[in-house]
Formats: structure tokens, sequence, C-alpha cells
């Protein structure tokens, strides 16, 4: 696909990033070139079309995904951020990491009971961040019409902390 030529072409593949022994894939090409981005966009919105009332993204790299998409699918967006971000009352787990734990939190009031949600991310590694990041959604009343994410790191075995919530990659490595 365009999308996947794009990933192809672009995407950095940095060894020792952010520690030794870590093969870190580096989308941030594929931000900066528009034909790329629109490309990724397009495919990862396309599977849920129709299925969803607003975007979710995961902090960073999830935010420019998420408003870039919300902006063509005609929805809004919400921000899932890092403990302490955010100035209102929120929804919070946390959640282990490789190295550590972090906590991740959504305004709790931001939008109605029962709206549809896309979650969106750049990479499924070990899966903990979009787990967390459905957990958010659950506890917040919200319902998870899917996952969609460009790149799945499939040695993670991150898929399974999804459960059953559709689930879309564009590439897998
Ligand atoms: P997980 O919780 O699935 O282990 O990690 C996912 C989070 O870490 C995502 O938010 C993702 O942005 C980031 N991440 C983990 N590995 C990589 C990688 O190789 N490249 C990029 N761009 N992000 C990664």
């Amino acid at each position: 696909t365009a999308a996947t030529d794009a990933l192809d072409r672009l995407t950095a593949v940095v060894p020792d990033f952010p520690t030794p022994g870590i093969l870190f894939r580096d989308l941030t090409p594929v931000f900066a070139d528009a034909a790329a981005l629109r490309a990724v966009i397009d495919e990862l919105i396309a599977p849920f079309a129709g299925s969803f009332d607003v975007i979710a993204g995961v902090e960073a790299r999830g935010f420019v995904l998420a408003a870039a998409a919300a902006v063509l699918a005609d929805t809004g967006v919400v921000m899932i951020r890092k403990a302490g971000k955010l100035p209102r009352p929120t929804v919070s787990r946390h959640y282990s990491l490789e190295y550590g734990t972090a906590t991740l939190e959504l305004h709790s009031d931001e939008l109605p009971p029962g709206a549809r949600v896309l979650l969106v991310d750049d990479v499924l590694a070990t899966g903990g961040t979009l787990e967390a990041s459905l957990g958010l959604l659950d506890d917040a009343g919200l319902v998870a019409a899917g996952v969609s994410v460009v790149l799945e790191l499939t040695e993670l075995n991150g898929r399974p902390r999804i459960g059953g919530v559709p689930f879309a990659t564009l590439q897998q490595v």
C-alpha cells in the first residue's frame, strides 16, 4: 500500500535507543513527509470508518496521529497524557513498562458516556501502554471502538493485552 511503501522507505531504525540492546523504530521521518503522513493517516482510520465518534491519542507520538486522523475523519480528539499534565479531574491507570512504571490519565468528563473511541498510537510493543489506555476509556464510561497503530513489534507479543477490541496495524516487524 502507499502507507507501507512510505514506512519501508522512511522509518529510521536506531540501534541502542533509548537503552543498549533496544532497536528503536523512529517514525518521525514519516510524519515529516506530506505524502507519507497522509497515506499513513488514511490507512490508520480506514478499517474503522463509521464505527467511532472520537479519536484518542497517547502522549506524545499518538497525539500527532490522533489530531491528523480526527481532522480527516471529522471528529474531535482527546489526549491520554502522562501523570500530572491534565488540569481537571481525571481517571488514572498505573502500569508496568519494560523498565519501571508509568501512569496515564484522561479527563473523566471530556466525552459523553458511551461515546465510541478509536484509540491510536505509533507502535504496539509490549502492549502495556494501550492496555492502560483501554482501561482509562473503560473508567471514563467510554466504549473502545478499536485500536489502530502504525507498527506492531510482533516479538513483544502485545496483542493479547488489547483483549477483544478490534485491532489494526499498518505494518508488522
Ligand atoms: P508498550 O507499552 O506497548 O511496550 O510500548 C508502547 C509505547 O512505547 C508506545 O507509546 C510507543 O510509542 C513506544 N515505543 C516502544 N518501542 C518503540 C519503538 O521501537 N519505536 C517507537 N517509535 N516507539 C516505541
